[in-house]
This record gives structure tokens, sequence and C-alpha cells, in this order.
């Protein structure tokens, strides 16, 4: 099965621009110290098969942007970087989980708003320096054109039917039939078309997908009740604490379970990822962003329990290898940044300031968060790509 997998993989890949080629030895060691860490891969992965072939890619290596800049360019000529502002935000922020506040008087922490700016202002600034930058959203809208009545037939079969007739089943039926097909919509499907899109149109040599992390809200009554009053919405304004910690991490593809490596599709993506080269750029690229976001944060590195996620160097704490549909799906090299917990103390506040700011058009102070974030994207890309 493998075998075809990768026969097709590489049949369909025509019209492609480049080819890398990689020994069996190597991608051994990749498979047991990144792409499958815990499990035998062995019993699914040939990679005497593998490395005797080659995947087309449609991105370019730092050394061929570099090749085709002359000193006379300016210092990000010829790169192209895609940005994806994580989320949607706007109305389907509280189905995605992301738009609270603590007190009726603050404003809606929504990530996908918030990523939005940072992604807006990097684009800016690295356009400035010569570089052409693709935006996956450029609004609080989604990407992917199919809403959420389009997966109700999918929905149905997800959703397990009623038992009996009464009218408390039905509500709770009809509430669980629209709350998998936003889902579906707007978080699966979202990330599905999103990968696409960089496939297929945008072709980047690079992806940065935004975000800013939050932490598990401590379990308090208050969110009990919140959340008892109102059965079948997400009212978003559950009186909530904030917690303490605050940290920063990044995560590039990785981490395959062995359940996760049985899937044919995950197979195949797995196939392009190892065989187009893009593991060895993503280390690059999300060293180089860690590195100026730590700089610039001064933030502590995250640390997962658990086998979901993989940390690939002692000697660089914030990044992470993770199995995420964007990460795998995307197959030019690709890092999600994670910096910040926005439901921390610190963090809240300065969010909190940052809006108040831009709400009466007041100028940003120095220490803007939004302002702190985009310009580490901007110094780490600029590190990476940068004029040689
Ligand atoms: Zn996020």
């Amino acid at each position: 099965m493998w075998l075809r997998l990768v026969l097709i993989l590489l049949l369909s890949g025509g019209g492609r621009l480049l080819a890398e080629v990689i020994d069996a030895s190597t991608l051994s060691t990749e498979l047991s110290a990144r792409y499958v860490p815990h499990s035998d891969w062995q019993n699914v992965v040939d990679v005497d098969v593998l490395a005797s072939r080659t995947a087309p890619r449609y991105w370019r290596t730092i050394d061929e942007i570099h090749s085709s800049r002359t000193a006379r360019d300016l210092p990000l000529s010829g790169l192209h970087l895609a940005l994806d502002p994580g989320h949607v935000g706007g109305r389907w922020a509280a189905a995605e989980g992301r738009n609270f506040r603590i007190a009726e008087d603050d404003f809606y922490v929504r990530e996908g708003e918030l990523v939005l700016e940072v992604a807006q202002r990097v684009q800016i600034q690295l356009q400035a320096l010569g570089a052409r930058v693709s935006l996956l959203r450029e609004a609080n809208t989604q990407v992917n054109p199919k809403a959420p009545i389009d997966y109700l037939e999918q929905a149905a079969e997800d959703v397990k039917a009623p038992e009996n007739g009464s009218l408390a089943t039905l509500w709770e039926y009809g509430c669980s039939l629209r709350d998998r097909a936003v889902r579906l919509s707007v978080i699966s499907g979202e990330l599905t078309e999103r990968a696409r899109v960089v496939n297929e149109q945008i072709q980047p040599d690079a992806l940065i997908s935004l975000h800013i992390n939050a932490a598990p809200w401590p379990i308090s009554r208050a969110v009990v009740s919140a959340s008892e009053s109102e059965p079948c919405g997400h009212s978003g304004d559950a009186k909530q604490r904030l917690v303490k910690v605050n940290h920063l991490h990044a995560l590039i593809f990785g981490c395959m379970s062995e359940k996760e490596l049985q899937s044919e599709e995950q197979q195949a993506q797995l196939a392009v990822k190892l065989l187009n080269g893009s593991g060895a750029m993503e280390l690059l690229l999300g060293a180089k962003l860690v590195e100026a976001l730590a700089d610039a944060t001064k933030l502590p590195a995250a640390n997962y329990q658990g086998r979901n996620a993989i940390l690939l160097s002692t000697e660089q704490p914030y990044l992470f290898a993770r199995n995420l549909l964007l990460l795998r799906g995307v197959e030019c090299p690709t890092v999600m940044l994670e910096p910040y917990i926005a439901n921390s103390v610190e963090v809240y506040a300065r969010i909190q300031s940052a809006l108040a700011a831009r709400a009466v058009g007041a100028a940003l102070a120095e220490d803007d968060i939004l302002l702190e974030y985009s310009g580490a994207v901007v110094d780490a890309v600029v590190a990476c790509y940068g004029s040689k």
C-alpha cells in the first residue's frame, strides 16, 4: 500500500518546480527522531522504496532565493512568504472557542482578530523589505467557501439520533447537529481549505501560521453556572479566572502516532513532507522565529506533557513537532507560532491596553503586544532569508 501511494504521489506531481533526493538512512533517522518517534514505523514505511523516489516541490530553498538576488536588490527580494492568521474571528470567534472577556466592560479577546492585525503588520514591513507576502485571509471571514449548512448531512452521520421524542431531547439533538456542522465548516473544513489554497494557489516559499496560545481555564463554580444558563450556546461571558502561566513555543510537522500512520491520507502527506525536504527548512525557520520571539518577549519555553508533541532538540527548547492538520497538509515549510497565554494575568492586561488604544485611535505604546509580536516575526524572516 505504501509503495502504491508513493508512486501515485510522484506521478501526480507533474508541472511542479524542483525535486530533492534523500538517502534511506537519513529518512530512517528522521522518522525515528521526529516524524513517528513513539512507534514502529518500519511496519508501514519502506525507506528503501522512499529513498529511490523524489517529490517535486513548488517552494524554493534559502540558497535558491539568494542566488536569484543581486547586490542591488532589497534584502528580502525574491522571497514569497504566506502568512496564516490563525482561526477566523468575527462571527465565528465564539464557536471557535476563541472569544472571552473577564469583565463586562472589557474588550473581547478574539485570537482570530488579534493575529490578523499581526499578519497585516508583518506583511507591510516585509513588503517594504522586498518580499512578496500573501495572507490566507484579509478579514475575519472564512477561507472555506462551504458554510455550516453544507456540512449538515455529514453532521447527521456523526451525531447520534435522539432515542426518544421528547422536546428536550429534540432540542439537544438540534444543538448538537448545529455545533457539529459549525465545527466541520469553521475548524476542520477551514484548515483543509487553507492547506489546499497554499499548495494549489499561493505556492509560497514558506508559510507562517500566527496564533496566540491560551491555557485551560481553571475550573470554577462560576464557569459551570454560566454554561448551565445557556445550554445551547456559546456565551463567552463566563466569569473566568485568569491564570498565572505565560510562555512561548512554535510547532512544525512531526510526532505522528501509530494510529495516525495507519491513515492512507496521512501516509501520503508524510511522504510528501519527507521527500520534498521541507523538514530541514522548518527546523531552520522555526529556530529563527522562536529565537526572535524569545528575545522580544523574554518568555520561557512551553512544555508538553504526554506524547502528542516532541521536543526536537534540547538546545532549542521552544521548538516542538506535532501532527496538526495544517502542518501536515501544507507541502512547503510551515511553522506555527504559539506565543503568549492570552488568558494569563499579564497577557490579558496587555491585550486590553492594546485594544483600548486602538478603540480610541491613540498612539500605540512602545511595548504594545501586537507590535512586539509582529516585530519579532519580521526580524526572524530577515535573519532567515535576508541578503547574503
Ligand atoms: Zn490558535
